[in-house]
């Protein structure tokens, strides 16, 4: 597993972000690398000497967020990662049965810092908003996403969002022209309120997602529906398919996701995973009728092998490289560059099941 949070020592009087380099460079936004140090490595910018305990090479073109009273830093995006992610909030309005983050009262506003660290980014690269719910904290959201998006129109944006706040004049806004570059990933569960309502926790989320649904097709907004495979979602899938070919048929694209055995999912594993090896019905099922409705189905963190070939071609390699895990036993399999594998906290007999392709 990828650390993503180092340990870090600097005298700076608050926190600040940085891009590492190998060099000097004139741009105060810049580290260089000093030293190797017996902590790891010792770097230089306008925010003065700083110590972070990881070897140099590892942290090139990392755009990091250095706490100086947490004696912390943060990798907030990875140079060469496709997999980054910044959380604007740990707040939520749901309570998912699956959720893998499970959420925080308190929120700490990091907007400022988390738009300087995406000014900061590779060329081309998609930035991950996640949270809680960033759409809990709107006015900053899109503050931030406008105020990157104008000097940066090279970056795109992935926000997962609950969709439970989006407004009428939210939909005049997100018709700016910048807003082709942002994805809105939302979650659906089931194509009845009742059902939706109680894997979300929330009464009346269903109703509420299909008026914001209204406001962000009159934006013309991009986006993609997620839903995470359990017992209790698989047993409605093919009707969940049929509702949104009839309602959602604009959107770019339907995930269906394997489950991530962590938060919430985790105590409950027994009760909500399902064995796809032995019994892939129901998302057949789904995936075809989508199919039929020209619905882009795709598969997420589900390895191939545990896919029936006629639906390979539907799954992605959609782990985050810092949680990816693969089995021993993978090592002869051809297919592992196109595989998501499992998350490193997967249970390991289900790891050690694996069928090289
Ligand atoms: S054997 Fe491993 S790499 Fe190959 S498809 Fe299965 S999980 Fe993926």
């Amino acid at each position: 597993m990828i650390a993503l949070a180092l340990r870090a020592a600097s005298d700076a009087p608050a926190p600040f972000v940085t891009r590492l380099t190998r060099k000097p460079d004139s741009d105060p936004a810049l580290s260089h690398f000093l030293a190797a140090t017996q902590a790891g490595s010792l770097w230089s910018g306008a925010q003065g000497l700083f110590e972070v305990a990881s070897a140099a090479e590892d942290l090139i073109g990392d755009v990091v967020l250095v706490d100086p009273f947490e004696g912390r830093a943060d990798r907030l995006i990875r140079s060469a990662s496709r997999h980054n992610t910044l959380v604007v909030t740990e707040q939520c309005d749901q309570l998912c049965a699956m959720c893998s983050q499970p959420p925080k009262k308190t929120h700490v506003d990091r907007f400022d810092l988390l738009e300087t660290a995406c000014l900061l980014a590779d060329q081309g690269i998609t930035i991950g908003i996640s949270g809680g719910e960033p759409t809990l904290h709107r006015a900053r959201l899109f503050a931030m996403l406008e105020s990157v998006l104008e000097a940066r129109p090279d970056l795109t944006f992935h926000v997962l969002s609950n969709a439970q706040h989006f407004t009428a004049d939210d939909a005049l806004r997100l018709r700016s022209p910048c807003y082709r570059n942002v994805v809105w990933g939302i979650p659906v569960y089931a194509a009845d309120a009742a059902s939706h309502d109680a894997i979300v926790g929330k009464a009346g989320a269903f109703e509420r997602l299909m008026v914001s649904f209204t406001h962000l097709l009159r934006a013309g907004a991009r986006i993609e529906l997620r839903t995470v495979l359990s017992s209790s979602t698989a047993e409605r899938l093919d009707t969940l398919a049929s509702f949104i070919a009839r309602n959602l048929a604009h959107i770019e694209q339907w995930s269906v996701m394997g489950l991530e055995n962590i938060g919430f999912a985790r105590s409950r594993w027994s009760e909500l995973h399902l064995d796809l090896r032995r019994d892939f019905d129901a998302v057949s099922k789904a995936l075809d009728r989508a199919i039929l409705h020209g619905i882009r189905p795709r598969l997420f963190n589900i390895p191939l092998c545990h896919v029936p070939e006629a639906y390979r071609s539907y799954a992605v390699a959609s782990i985050s490289d810092w949680k990816q895990r693969f089995s021993d036993k993978c090592a002869p399999c051809a297919a592992r560059p196109d595989c998501s594998g499992f998350f490193e906290w997967h249970p390991p007999e289900l790891v050690e099941e694996v069928f090289p392709l």
